[in-house]
């Protein structure tokens, strides 16, 4: 728990959020912001800043992040079409909440990032 960031407060209950699945390792919910029919976010409920401060022994849990999104991708009926799982890291990515996450997004046809 990190104090001031908003997804640790969300992990905590303290900020409420749309909360689709949750195990030991990984909370996956609602973006308040969606940009896609559907757009989830799924977070470590360790508080990572980025990828550049993962350490070796969060191999497993990072595992259980990109697992979660394929089990809730499948429950709300993606399994067919099929989803995008991207991540920003800093600045130039636009990266604004510096608690790790993945974006889930799915539910229509998506044109792939503009350089
Ligand atoms: P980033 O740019 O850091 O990858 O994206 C952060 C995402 O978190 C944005 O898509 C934004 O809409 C979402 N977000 C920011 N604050 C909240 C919040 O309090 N609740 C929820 N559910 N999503 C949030
Ligand atoms: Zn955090």
């Amino acid at each position: 728990m990190v104090q001031d960031c908003i997804f640790c407060k969300i992990i905590n209950k303290e900020i409420p959020a749309e909360v689709l699945y949750e195990n030991d390792d990984v909370l996956v919910f609602k973006d308040i912001k969606p940009v896609s029919p559907i757009h989830l976010l799924i977070i470590p409920k360790k508080h990572i800043p980025t990828f550049f401060d993962l350490q070796p022994e969060d191999s497993r849990m990072m595992g259980e992040v990109q697992r979660a999104a394929a089990t809730v991708a499948r429950d709300m009926g993606l399994a067919q079409k099929g989803f995008r799982l991207v991540a920003n890291c800093m600045e130039d990515s636009g990266q604004v909440i510096f608690h790790l996450h993945y974006h889930l997004l799915g539910g229509k046809r998506l044109p792939w990032l503009a350089g």
